[in-house]
């Protein structure tokens, strides 16, 4: 491995107010945390969530899962690239392996990733040791690392506790971000709920988070339990989620969101990423606008991501 150096991040990511009468009007605070600030190459809850990983494979092959568009497969890559590691990207949908690659995995390959596509019921039973070893034995890397789609596992759990705790402010905890005293609520978008699991557990007692499912489906709950479960030993923190803004399931863009995200940018110069950001920012202005927090409290977005290429 070349030096680590290469995956110094930013840390704690910058903190900073928006004034936005979306939310002023009704009294709340709205603050972005921008870990897409974190690291060039590995953003945002990416860096959080590889980086205990990578330490943990030791210079082994890493293998990891993911769709044709995931922002894992390329924080992954690029960090093989960065530290001379091989890295083995297994893709749902046999029927990619032939066509032009998207932007999204043309990447991974630039970054030296392997790619190797499975259809789509091998890829749901990936997490089985049966299928892991016959995977593994057909790319003939027995003894690879194996990180799990989306990258969260016990490690990238614990890694995300950094994040509720940066949050805390000064007086809780010397690692806080200065502007973090009074946060209430730290809202962020959720896809494994590997990120949410983490900061939840990493909050001050009296804060709470809330997270936004990007996915359809309302298992999220139990995923993000056993998530907590297996990384602490049981529930940590208090978090809940809020399941009416996915915009009808992962990677869809209706233009109403287009619209809004796209105003958003122009309203605060902030690149909104469409598949998470976006989602959770019109989740915030809609509940604002319910009167889901009230008045004189302080919400904390967390910025996962930025736009892609
Ligand atoms: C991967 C990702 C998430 C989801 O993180 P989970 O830990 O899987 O919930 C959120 N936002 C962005 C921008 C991401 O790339």
């Amino acid at each position: 491995m070349t030096s680590p150096d290469a995956l110094r991040p930013r840390l704690p990511s910058p903190l900073r107010e928006v004034a936005d009468e979306r939310f002023t009007r009704h009294g709340v605070r709205l603050l972005l945390k921008r870990d897409d600030l974190i690291h060039p190459d590995l953003i945002g809850n990416k860096w959080r969530k590889l980086v205990p990983n990578i330490e943990a494979a030791a210079g082994r092959t890493i293998v990891t899962f993911g769709g044709a568009y995931s922002n894992h497969l390329r924080a992954t890559a690029a960090a093989g690239r960065l530290l001379g590691l091989t890295t083995v990207g297994v893709v749902r949908g046999q029927e990619l392996a032939d066509r032009p690659r998207n932007p999204s995995l043309a990447r991974c390959e630039a970054d030296g990733m392997r790619l190797h596509f499975i259809d789509r019921s091998t890829y749901r039973r990936k997490g089985e040791p049966g299928t892991q070893d016959t995977l593994l034995r057909a790319l003939d890397e027995p003894d690879a690392y194996v990180v799990p789609e989306g990258g969260s596992n016990s490690e990238a759990v614990r890694g995300c506790q950094a994040l509720g705790r940066e949050l805390r402010g000064h007086g809780d905890f010397v690692g806080g971000v200065d502007g973090a005293d009074g946060v209430d609520v730290v809202a962020l978008a959720c896809g494994t709920g590997g990120t949410l699991a983490g900061t939840a557990a990493g909050l001050a007692p009296g804060q709470r988070a809330l997270g936004i499912p990007v996915l359809k489906g309302g298992f999220l709950d139990a995923e993000i339990r056993g998530l907590q479960e297996r990384a602490f030993g049981g529930r940590r923190g208090t978090w809940s989620l809020d399941d009416r803004f996915h915009f009808g399931g992962y990677a869809r863009v209706p233009a109403e969101l287009e619209a809004f995200a796209a105003d958003f940018e122009d309203r605060h110069g902030l690149p909104v990423e469409r598949l998470y950001v976006a989602k959770l920012l019109h989740a915030l202005v809609t509940l604002t606008g319910e009167g889901a927090f009230p008045r004189g409290t302080t919400v904390a977005a967390v910025v996962t991501g930025r736009p892609f290429p």
